[in-house]
């Protein structure tokens, strides 16, 4: 990987449309000498959560968050650091998924658990078991807000209760790891289960801190499509003429596979779109920038990974709730089996392979073959992107055709110069 000489400035990365709101630069640049944080996170007009620097930052610190930042860096498993388990030969590898130990289909072993979560439940009852067997001291996610239930806050679990109070998708911002630093200061084995990206994130960090590596046990993570901008959701309530400051709680999915988008307001009034209501119309999505040009969204440097298994890659009813699980390295497949063992997640016999999961994800296979030509485009427009290695993009190109790479390329090539790639600077709505 060919690193760049001069690192790129907060604002850069965010205006750049590379930043996906993780948190991460936060906990690395700390506070100053007053215990003020050096960067603040905001909650931008357009609905994101995004780091301003509150001081201009000096050069060390800005080569810290280049190193960790996944706008700015992103490695496959190879490339993941010590302790990934990168070692030892993948029993699969495909030239789009990735490594693979396992490939299962699966959900929680508790019904409630399993009708509650998202899909079916695994990374809950995983989180759980990783509790309940000891391996962890607290399992580090996300919830919806108690005090603004449209917005999503990282969460300490230390118990399966509040686990289970974590469970469901959350298609807005959210911002896991804004006191990273300050979790692994406590010295205690945890888990993190979070946004592939997210994921990136600290395994970035894992180069320079080796704590990282110490305490953090598990990397849990899911096929993800895109963070969806918080306007989208607020629209929502826009539309059923709800206040949002009357808005008592917000859940994307779960309570059923895929289960209702519900909004409750503190007067006892319930709405509930269904999730093809909700997410029928792509042009409606409000996917942050950064997500266009994800080359690697399907978790490659986690310990595991589920998914939703619908064919053709979306639900055309509710159903009992199944994740596709991607084991990916030795660490995660000494938890699902143990997992199984003891009744957390249960496996369906029926074999499943890559090619069943391109047919579960038709758009993250289309994605991942478009982001080499994607970014070319936007390099070609002046734009930076993140430096990238061991995801095997080009080789994923080379998949399409001439035409098709040039389309891609083409079209965000133009993208970008129409700057719809690219953000306005952070500032506080
Ligand atoms: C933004 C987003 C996009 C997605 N796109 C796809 C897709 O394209 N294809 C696909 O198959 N599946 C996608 N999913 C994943 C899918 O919705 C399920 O989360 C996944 O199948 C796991 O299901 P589960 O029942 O095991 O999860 P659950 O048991 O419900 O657990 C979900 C866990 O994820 C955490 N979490 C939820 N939202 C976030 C967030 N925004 N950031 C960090 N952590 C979070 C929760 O804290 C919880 O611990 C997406 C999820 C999200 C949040
Ligand atoms: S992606 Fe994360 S680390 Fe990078 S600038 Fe955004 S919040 Fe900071
Ligand atoms: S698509 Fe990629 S960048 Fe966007 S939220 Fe998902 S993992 Fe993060």
């Amino acid at each position: 990987m060919i690193h760049r000489r001069i690192p790129l400035t907060l604002e850069a990365i965010v205006e750049g449309g590379l930043c996906i709101g993780c948190g991460l630069c936060r906990a690395v640049a700390g506070a100053d000498g007053a215990g003020a944080d050096k960067v603040d996170f905001v909650l931008t007009p357009e609905g994101r959560e995004r780091p301003v620097a509150r001081q201009p930052l000096d050069a060390a610190t800005m080569v810290r968050i280049n190193v960790i930042c996944p706008g700015t860096r992103v490695a496959g498993a190879a490339g993941a650091g010590p302790g990934v388990g990168e070692a030892i030969p993948h029993a699969m590898h495909d030239l789009v998924w990735g490594p693979a130990e396992r490939l299962a289909i699966g959900y929680a072993g508790n019904p409630t658990v399993r009708h509650r979560a998202s899909t079916g439940g695994v990374l809950t009852a995983l989180g759980q078991f990783l509790l309940t067997s000891g391996r962890v001291k607290f399992i580090l996610h996300v919830a919806a807000s108690a005090t603004a239930p449209m917005r999503t806050e990282r969460r300490l679990s230390f118990d399966a209760a509040s686990v289970l109070e974590g469970a469901g998708s959350r298609y807005g911002p959210a911002a896991p790891l804004l006191d990273f630093t300050a979790l692994l200061d406590r010295g205690q084995p945890f888990a993190l289960i979070a946004k592939p990206c997210d994921i990136t994130a600290v395994r970035n960090l894992a180069r320079i801190d080796p704590r990282v590596d110490r305490y953090l046990r598990y990397a849990l993570t899911f096929v993800c499509g895109g963070a969806s901008d918080l306007t989208k959701s607020e629209d929502v309530a826009n539309d059923l003429s709800v206040r949002l400051d009357a808005v008592s709680s917000f859940s994307y999915r779960g309570n059923g596979c895929p289960g209702p988008t519900r909004l409750e307001t503190k007067d006892g009034r319930a709405f509930e779109l269904t999730y093809q209501q909700m997410w029928e119309d792509e042009a409606t999505w409000r996917i942050q920038p950064r997500c266009k040009i994800c080359p690697d969204a399907m978790g490659e440097s986690a310990d595991m990974v589920a998914s939703d298994v619908w064919p053709g890659g979306g639900p055309s009813g509710e159903d009992a709730g199944f994740n596709g699980i991607i084991v990916r390295n030795a660490r995660g497949l000494e938890l699902y089996e143990a997992a199984v063992a003891a009744g957390a997640i249960v496996v369906e016999p029926r074999e499943v392979g890559f090619r069943d999961f391109d047919g579960f994800q038709p758009h993250q296979v289309n994605r991942k073959r478009a982001v080499w030509a994607r970014m070319a485009g936007m390099r070609a427009a002046g734009q930076a992107v993140p430096e990238i290695s061991d995801l095997r993009l080009a080789e994923c190109a080379r998949l399409n055709t001439l035409g098709e790479n040039l389309h891609e390329a083409r079209g965000a090539r133009r993208r970008a110069r129409e700057g719809r790639l690219s953000e306005p600077p952070a500032v506080s709505r």
